[in-house]
């Protein structure tokens, strides 16, 4: 595929799909990622389908398309042509709410349908910031993670706690997607390391404990 040019090499283009229950923090990750505020305006007023920033990573550039659902996700129908085409889902929970939590395994459930091993999923806890009132142990979150094969973090959008690290890790995974995708059909585990924000990370589990998603 390569041109009689050398040197230049096209810009690649990631869709990402954010899902998970409504009020999560999807909207305000992106946000957050895009324009450095905790300001969730933009979506929902003009009902943009996607926003686009350039990532810098090894070998070049990746360009990233963020798609926020826009309160789509009470509409479960529309959701399989929205992550139908997608290279990543951002499946965003709150770590004050089990409930959503809970919810994560039927989201990946649904990206599993539609894109099989094909995509890269990355369970993200967001809310951080909000320590007191956590339902969800890191560990669960973990254990969640490694018994589905995929990724992890927790953030705040509200602090901009992992954001950068979140979006850093998911574009340097891509181009190995991109390459392995054609010569394996093996699950892309990318070990992200979880920051915490403090000690009271809330762990208290044991390694062994099962999934509670
Ligand atoms: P979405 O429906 O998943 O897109 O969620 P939104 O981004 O609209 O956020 C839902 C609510 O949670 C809003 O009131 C946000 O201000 C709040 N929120 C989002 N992220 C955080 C966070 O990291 N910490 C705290 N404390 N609140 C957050």
């Amino acid at each position: 595929m390569s041109g009689g040019t050398s040197a230049v090499k096209p810009l690649r283009k990631y869709k990402l799909v954010f899902i998970g229950d409504q009020s999560v923090g999807k909207t305000s990750i992106i946000s957050s990622f895009m324009y450095d505020t905790f300001d969730a305006h933009y979506a929902s007023t003009i009902g943009i389908d996607f926003v686009s920033k350039s990532v810098p990573v090894d070998d070049g550039t990746v360009r990233l398309q963020l798609w926020d659902t826009a309160g789509q996700e009470r509409f479960r129908s529309l959701i399989p042509s929205y992550i139908r085409d997608s290279h990543v889902a951002v499946v965003v929970f709150d770590i004050t709410n089990r409930e959503s939590f809970a919810s994560t395994a039927k989201w990946i459930a649904d990206v599993r349908a539609q894109r099989g091993n094909d995509v890269v999923i990355v369970l993200v806890g967001n809310k951080t910031d909000l320590a007191a009132q956590r339902q969800v142990t890191s560990a669960e979150i973990e254990a969640c993670a490694n018994e589905q094969d995929i990724m992890f973090i927790e953030t705040s959008a509200k602090e901009g706690f992992n954001i950068k690290l979140l979006f850093r890790r998911l574009a340097t995974a891509l181009p190995s997607l991109e390459n392995s995708a054609a010569a394996t059909t093996e699950p892309q585990v990318i070990n992200l390391t979880v920051q915490q924000p403090n000690s009271s990370g809330g762990n208290g589990a044991s390694e062994s404990q099962t999934c509670g998603c």
